[in-house]
C-alpha cells in the first residue's frame, strides 16, 4: 500500500490534498498557495487583509486618542516608534544620581529590573523637589531617545530628556478606599 502510494507520488501529475479543506489540487497550485487550494488561499488572504485593516484602524484610533501618552511597555517594545518624540508616561519614579528613572512598577524599581525602566535626565529643579517625586507614581513628559551620548550607566530601555512635566499622580480615591 505504502509502496504503491510512493510509486504514485513519483508521478508528476498527482494531485495533493489542500491542507485546509482536503480538495485535490495540482502540485504547482499547492506550491504557489502554500499547500492550499485556490478558494482556501483567497479566503485566508481576505481574512488576513481584514485583520490587518482592523489592526491598523484600531492603532490609529488609539494614537489619536492618547496623544503624547504612551505606556512604558510601548517604549520598551518599540523604541523606534517613539524615537525623538515628546511622550507622556505614567510610572514609578526613582530619583538617584545617574540612575533616575521611571519604572513600569514599584516592584521593577525595587528589584533592579532596569529593562522595565526609562532613564530620566532631570533638571536641577527636580533635584530640589526630590521628595515630591522620589518613589512616587508620577506623570513624566519629555523627549524620548533610545540612546544617550553620556550617562548611560544603567541598562534602561531608553531615556526621557528635556523634561517638560513631572507631577506625582493623585491616587484614584474610589479605588484607594475600596477593597478592590
Ligand atoms: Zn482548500
Amino acid at each position: 500500500m505504502l509502496a504503491a502510494a510512493m510509486a504514485e507520488n513519483s508521478q508528476p501529475a498527482l494531485r495533493h490534498p489542500c491542507t485546509r479543506c482536503g480538495a485535490l489540487i495540482l502540485p504547482i497550485t499547492s506550491e504557489f498557495n502554500n499547500g492550499l487550494c485556490t478558494p482556501c488561499f483567497n479566503q485566508l488572504k481576505a481574512v488576513q487583509n481584514l485583520r490587518q485593516g482592523h489592526a491598523s484602524a484600531i492603532k490609529e484610533y488609539y494614537v489619536r486618542k492618547q496623544g503624547r501618552r504612551r505606556s512604558i511597555i510601548e517604549l520598551i517594545a518599540c523604541p523606534e516608534k517613539a524615537e525623538g518624540q515628546i511622550v507622556r508616561v505614567h510610572g514609578f519614579v526613582v530619583v538617584r544620581i545617574e540612575a533616575s528613572a521611571v519604572y513600569l512598577s514599584e516592584a521593577d524599581a525595587l528589584n533592579r529590573i532596569y529593562e522595565n525602566g526609562i532613564g530620566l535626565e532631570l533638571p536641577d529643579e527636580a533635584w530640589k523637589d526630590r521628595s515630591k517625586y522620589h518613589r512616587k507614581y508620577s506623570i513624566v513628559e519629555g523627549t524620548f531617545v533610545s540612546l544617550l551620548e553620556f550617562g548611560d550607566s544603567r541598562p534602561f530601555s531608553g531615556h526621557i530628556t528635556n523634561l517638560i512635566r513631572l507631577d506625582p499622580i493623585d491616587q484614584h480615591p474610589e479605588i484607594e478606599q475600596s477593597n478592590y
